[in-house]
This record gives structure tokens, sequence and C-alpha cells, in this order.
């Protein structure tokens, strides 16, 4: 196994792009839910792939979500049920954290005959291909793959600019999270160069397409919203039954937890989610002083200092409690030593 962490020096780089130069047909999978990163970075893969003149496929368990069919070739993505017999010479996992991630279908159908190759930026990645590039300090998945094209030194075709952006953008909440840097500013700027898109254009296009009952969803749930009396964890959560009356389903949540984490005084938010199978899925926000990547971890999750989450098998009263607890715990090291 060939690890390449931190991998910011040139050999690394050349040590991975010796794969393109052996092999011809390439696979690309993202994880579940897939966000705007997820789904910007496989696709600005694509695009790279393509013009080297690769036969490259893309499967991925869920489909894209509305807000992101105006990237080029969204329609091309295949589902899990589509590979079949399919096997490619290499699969490249982005964004996923672990290969489970890219859900199970995928997971135990899609194996390549030579290389699996994972590119993440996860705190918590694992280490799971024959090759990965795992860069814990990049902005996004979006950024490695940007990064990989440069040092390959083949031009950026404008879909890919875009793509990239577009991940870019959304996994540093639009060049406000803790995870922007004068580089990834840099890089934005190059990339709105070369695909002669306008970011106010990606903006509306990722954000400004809300669908009437998601905003009926947010009312329901911010109304359950609860604080602890020390004023540091913020905590609401989603019902099937508020899915029902709303006429959404659990996707439409996403982006709720950012507006909990924008309370004064709040270090630890999270958005609980009841799931059809009765389990929780929980979103996890901090303001800095709590690592929730190593909360969610106690709950077999994981993602990044500031954002993580996981899935508990338990109904969702319970998880918050637990995760409540544990935030406590992590926020007040000495917590547990008084009785609570
Ligand atoms: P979100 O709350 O926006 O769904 O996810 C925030 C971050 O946590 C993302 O980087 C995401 O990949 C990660 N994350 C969310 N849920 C899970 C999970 O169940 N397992 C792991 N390993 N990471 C997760
Ligand atoms: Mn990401």
């Amino acid at each position: 196994m060939n690890t390449l962490q931190m991998a910011d020096n040139i050999q690394d780089y050349d040590a991975f792009l010796t794969l393109f130069d052996q092999y011809q047909n390439f696979a690309l999978s993202t994880h579940i839910n897939p966000d705007g990163d997820a789904i910007g970075s496989e696709l600005g893969l694509y695009f790279f792939l393509t013009k080297l003149g690769k036969s490259v496929k893309i499967f991925n368990t869920d489909i894209v979500p509305p807000n992101y069919r105006f990237l080029p070739f969204w329609d091309g993505i295949e589902n899990a049920h589509s590979v079949g017999i399919y096997r490619p010479e290499v699969l490249i996992v982005l964004d996923a954290s672990t290969l489970e991630r890219i859900g199970k279908v995928l997971s135990n159908t899609l194996h390549p005959i030579h290389s699996l190759v994972n590119i993440d930026h996860h705190a918590t990645a694992e280490a799971f291909g024959d090759i990965n590039l795992i860069i814990p300090t990049a902005s996004s998945t979006s950024e490695i793959v940007y990064k990989l094209i440069k040092h390959h030194q083949f031009p950026i075709c404008e879909a890919c600019a875009l793509c990239l952006y577009t991940g870019l953008m959304f996994d540093t909440g639009c060049f406000r999270h803790s995870n922007t840097t004068a580089e990834t500013h840099r890089i934005a700027a190059e990339l709105i160069e070369i695909g002669g898109f306008s970011p106010d254009e990606v903006y509306r296009n990722v954000y400004e397409q809300v669908p009437v009952p998601k905003i009926h969803l947010l009312s329901e749930v911010l109304s359950t919203l609860q604080i602890t009396d020390d004023g540091k964890i913020a905590s609401v959560y989603a019902t099937q039954a508020m899915f029902r009356k709303t006429k959404t389903t659990a996707d439409a949540v996403e982006g709720v937890v950012n507006q909990i984490q924008a309370i004064a005084g709040v270090e630890v938010a999270l958005c609980a989610s009841e799931m059809t199978d009765r389990s929780t899925k929980v979103s996890l926000r901090s303001q800095g002083c709590v690592d929730v990547s190593q909360l969610a971890a106690e709950f077999q999750g994981g993602g990044h200092a500031r954002a993580a989450g996981c899935r508990i098998v338990m109904p969702y009263p319970s998880a918050i409690a637990a995760l409540v607890q544990a935030s406590q715990r992590y926020i007040d090291p000495n917590y547990m030593r008084y009785g609570n």
C-alpha cells in the first residue's frame, strides 16, 4: 500500500500520475448523498481523463441533486445497478473517507482490475486504496484534483474549471470557512478565468433554487431548537412525520445545521434526522474549540474538525442525548467528574 499523506511535493504527484500513463479504462465514484465537492471533483477529474483520451465511467449510489444539474455531464453519471460485469482497470474514489461511503452495492460490485485509488481531504480519511492521495490541509477534494492536473501540466478545460470551482466554493462555504486560504482564492480566480463563468451564476444555481417544501421543512426543524444551559450546544431535529407533512425527504435538511452554528455563543451545533430505518443521521458543526470529526468518530462517523457527521442506530431523541453529552465532554473535559 502506498499512501501519499500530505502529498504536496512533486515526487508524490509524479508517482500518482504514472497511473494515467499505464492504464486506459477508469471508473470514478464518490460518497452517498453527494455534495458540491463530491460531484465537482469527480466531474472535474472526468473531463481531465477524457481529454487525455481515457475511457471513463462514473458510478454513484445516489442521484445528482437538482441544484448540481447545471454542471456539464451530470446526466452521464450512472447508478450502482449499471455496473453489471463491467470492471475498470482503475477505480478512483473521491471525497469518501471510507470505501463503504460509496454505498453498499457499489463497494461490493465495482472492483478494479489493477488499482483502487483514494483521493480525499477528510481528517478522518482511511487509507483504503492501493494508492491514497490524502491531503487533510486541502480545502476540498476538488482542490486536490486541480493540483493533480496542474502537476501533469495539462491544460484545464472550461467544463473542468466550472466543476472544480463548484467543489471549491461548496466545501469552503463560499470562501468563508476556516479552510479558506489565499491559495484557495488564487485557485478560484484561475478557474474563473479559464471557465469563463460568473461566480454569481454558480452561487445562484447551487444555493438559490430552493424548492418551497424545503422552506416549510426548515420552519418545522428550526422550531425544535434546543440550547444547553451554558449556551454552547445547540440542536435541532427533523422527523419522518415532518418530511411527510412538508412533502420532502431527508436530503432537504442539508444546510440547516449551518444556521444553528451561527447562533452567538454556540460552540457545537447538531442537526439530527430520523431515517426510515429508525437510525438517525447527524450533522455536526463546531466553532473551533471542539474537533467534531473526533466526536463523530466515537459514533462510527467522521469528517473534518469543524464539519462532521455520523449515522447512529438509535431513535433520534436518544441519539441527540448521546451526542449532547459527548459534546459536553469535549467542551469541558471535567464534565463527567461533576457527576453528570
Ligand atoms: P454534512 O453534515 O454536511 O452531511 O457532512 C459534513 C462532513 O462530515 C462532510 O465532510 C462529510 O463527508 C462528513 N460526514 C457526514 N456524515 C458522515 C458519516 O456518516 N461518516 C463519515 N465518515 N463522514 C461523514
Ligand atoms: Mn469534500
